[in-house]
């Protein structure tokens, strides 16, 4: 496995590569929830390339962007056993050698709502970066996480606009045993964060058992349930809304087997730290 920390290296191994490469973008502080996303990769296409960049225009000032992990040579260590062909791992310097605000882009109108509202340009950052990373890396296909639903869709209407040749694949989120999606966040979370953390998948469990085995139609109702769930929990709710699974739109009847589903999107604050969660109904 080959690391690449500037373009020009980058670029002249990628051109080694004969055959067909999928490209895992991630932060880096790999989980198992990752390494799903590289297995998914490398079940489907001849090479993996991994990035782990932490993207700094897609946090705000107050967020965690400093203070976010990056052990590298453990993610390296895990991306070799995954079988990974290469890293790219740039610098912010190698990424934005113009500055931050170079070429700000513009983001479709689901991009302002859910995560767009609590982070404004958080999904202007995202779709940057993943245009930079896509110009660079050339991936035949793009895998992302449906833990981040709003952001895999947002990025798929991307790369359909902007007639990326990319396929777009999505991977299910992957859980702790007890329910808690996994995120590179959670290694923030005190013991009793990690606890009342579990609120948000008991909200979703509830949501689904309410729609799916009481036939509860009303998003209101099921809206509700899910923010009393997550703040017995402690936690502070930011959002607990069911939308239209492919658009995000509200919807005004909850009808899981109806087109493309709907979907209960979720976003908490516990111990300080943001946590987001989602699942189709
Ligand atoms: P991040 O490093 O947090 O930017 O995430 C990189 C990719 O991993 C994104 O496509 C995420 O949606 C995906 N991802 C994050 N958590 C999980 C999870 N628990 N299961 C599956 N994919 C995930």
């Amino acid at each position: 496995m080959w690391t690449a920390v500037d373009i020009p290296s980058f670029r002249k191994q990628r051109a080694s590569l004969k055959g067909s490469v999928a490209l895992v973008p991630t932060m880096g502080a790999l989980h198992r929830g990752h390494l799903s996303l590289l297995a998914l990769a490398k079940a489907n296409y001849d090479h993996v390339i991994v990035s782990i960049f932490v993207n700094p225009t897609q946090f705000a000032p107050h967020e965690d962007f400093d203070k976010y992990p990056r052990p590298i040579e453990r993610d390296l260590a895990l991306c070799q056993e995954a079988g990974v062909a290469g890293v790219f791992n740039p610098a912010v310097e190698v990424m934005y050698p113009q500055g931050l605000v170079a070429c700000e882009m513009a983001v479709p109108v689901i991009a302002k709502e859910l995560e767009g509202e609590s982070r404004p340009n958080h999904f202007a950052g995202v779709c940057r970066v993943v245009t930079k990373l896509f110009n660079i890396i050339e991936p035949d296909a793009a895998v992302f996480g449906q833990k981040d639903l709003q952001q895999l869709l947002i990025l798929s209407a991307m790369v359909a606009d902007l007639n990326f040749p990319i396929e777009m694949i999505a991977g299910p989120t992957l859980r702790e045993a007890d329910g808690l999606a996994m995120s590179s966040r959670n290694v923030y979370l005190s013991d009793d964060g990690r606890r009342h953390a579990l609120g948000l998948a008991k909200a979703l469990a509830e949501a689904r058992v309410m729609v799916r085995d009481q036939g509860e139609s009303d998003p209101a109702a099921v809206e509700a349930a899910m923010a009393r769930t997550i703040t017995a929990h402690h936690m502070e709710v930011d959002y607990a809304v069911v939308r239209h699974a492919r658009t995000l739109a509200k919807v005004e009847c909850v009808d899981p087997d109806a087109g493309d589903g709907v979907a209960a999107i979720l976003a908490a604050r516990i111990d300080g730290v943001r946590l987001i969660d989602n699942a189709i109904l």
